[in-house]
């Protein structure tokens, strides 16, 4: 692993300053305020301005939408996103766990235009995995799918599909051989989210993010949805989930985050900075500084060390390690400041931009979405120390990938 800064060159320079630029304009105030009154983790103007440039998924060939980028072009534009602290472009993380699935296993007539709408910023995908009765053992699955020709009735309900009321397709994971091995009796569908029979329900987090609950009743698809092959979805969901889970991927070229809970360390370091400005304005009852003041300093210094850890540790300890960082802190950083850091945003009295009243709400949600701690802590022992395959329910959704030595 190469951790040298990379001194970049006349014309990456150039295309830094770009991106910037036009980041900056369409990063308007108006974007933010929608955001933190609706929690979409999505703007129209946002998406269909960097759809337009190629730069939604700018490593995307041109002739697929995107903008033939380097990984170092890739990199730039991922950090001038996060210089935007850009929320917004949530869904488009989203999106990019189906497309790769899409692309493999869907006839190139049916993929071609989807993929190239949603690199347009057209369309977004969400993912229809968990359910009411649990998320954690995706192949226990529900949600029921009967063909009749070529055409398929769906029945059930989802929890947690999140963006699915900005959605244009939700990527389904259903049950079609109710008598099979749970793990073989599931087929994936691309369901386009305007079909009659689709009811989406909001639901809001204890964050402020959207999230929803998804009921399918007697929805109709025809077979050109369906993605992979019939009763074997399992391995069509592979690679998004190894994708999401951080197994697997190859970042030998240094360029990719470390870890795969750097968002969320990204959020403890806003409001690491938050307390530090507030410390060196404020004063204590005896009259001195607070920054002055040792329990500050070694609290601010601790909660540091601990945002360093999250987003250099690798694979699926970055996710708990960045989760459990995030979790611990942003409880230490809010009591710091006392009755004021729990005051939000645009409140009276409250301090700085917010930061870290958000961080402490938003921490909580870390240790579940996307997998819970729990599980990945399983997934460690297997992948990382090598111990056997866990054999309870719900082990085998995590553990897709190939073994790691
Ligand atoms: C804000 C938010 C957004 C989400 N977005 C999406 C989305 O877009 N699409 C989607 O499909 N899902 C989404 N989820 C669902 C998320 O993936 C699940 O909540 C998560 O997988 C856990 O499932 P569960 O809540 O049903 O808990 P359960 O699976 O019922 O688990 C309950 C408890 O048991 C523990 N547990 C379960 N199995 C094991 C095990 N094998 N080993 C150790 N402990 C175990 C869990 O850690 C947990 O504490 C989202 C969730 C949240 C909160």
């Amino acid at each position: 692993m190469d951790f040298a800064l990379i001194d970049l060159d006349e014309e990456h320079r150039a295309l830094q300053l770009e991106i910037r630029e036009y980041l900056t304009e369409l990063f308007t105030p108006d974007v933010f305020a929608q955001e933190h009154e609706f929690g979409d983790g999505f703007n129209k103007k946002v998406y269909e301005g960097l759809g337009a440039r190629g730069w939604l998924y700018p490593e995307l060939p041109a002739t697929q939408g995107g903008a033939d980028f380097t990984p170092l072009q890739q990199r730039i534009m991922d950090l001038e996103l996060d210089r935007q602290d850009a929320r917004i472009m949530m869904m488009r993380g989203t999106s990019s766990l189906p497309m790769s699935a899409v692309r493999k296993y869907m006839p190139s007539d049916m993929a071609e235009p989807i993929l190239k709408a949603c690199a347009q910023g057209q369309a977004v995908m969400c993912l229809g995995y968990s359910e009411p009765d649990g998320g954690s053992d995706i192949a226990n699955a529900k949600v029921r799918a009967v063909q009749d020709g070529d055409m398929w009735t769906i029945n059930g309900s989802k929890m947690w599909t999140t963006g699915a009321h900005v959605s244009t397709y939700t990527f389904l994971v259903t049950r079609t051989d109710p008598d099979a091995p749970k793990h073989k009796g599931i087929t994936m569908f691309l369901v386009p989210l305007d079909t009659p029979g689709v009811t989406i329900q909001g639901i809001r987090t204890f964050s402020g993010e959207r999230t929803n609950i998804v009921y399918y009743e007697d929805v109709q698809i025809h077979d050109r949805y369906r993605i992979g092959g019939v009763n074997d979805g399992w391995s069509v969901l592979h690679g998004p989930l190894d994708a999401e889970h951080s197994i697997g991927v190859d970042m030998s070229d240094g360029l990719t985050d470390l870890s795969i809970g750097a968002g969320f360390c990204k959020v403890l370091a806003g409001s690491i900075v938050e307390v530090a400005e507030w410390a060196n304005k404020t004063t204590g009852p005896d009259g001195r500084s607070m920054a002055e003041d040792t329990r500050v300093r070694e609290r601010l210094g601790a909660a540091l060390v601990e945002y360093e850890a999250g987003i250099n540790t690798p694979g699926p300890m970055g996710r708990v390690r960045a989760s459990d960082a995030l979790v611990k802190q942003s409880a230490i950083l809010q009591d710091l400041l006392g009755p004021a850091g729990l005051l939000p945003m645009d409140e009276e009295g409250s301090i700085g931009n917010g930061d870290t009243e958000y961080a402490h709400r938003f921490a909580q949600g870390t240790g579940t979405y996307g997998g819970t701690v729990e599980v990945f802590r399983t997934i460690i022992a297997q992948h990382v120390l090598g111990l056997p395959k866990a054999s309870y329910p719900g082990s085998k959704v995590f553990l897709a990938g190939k073994k790691k030595s």
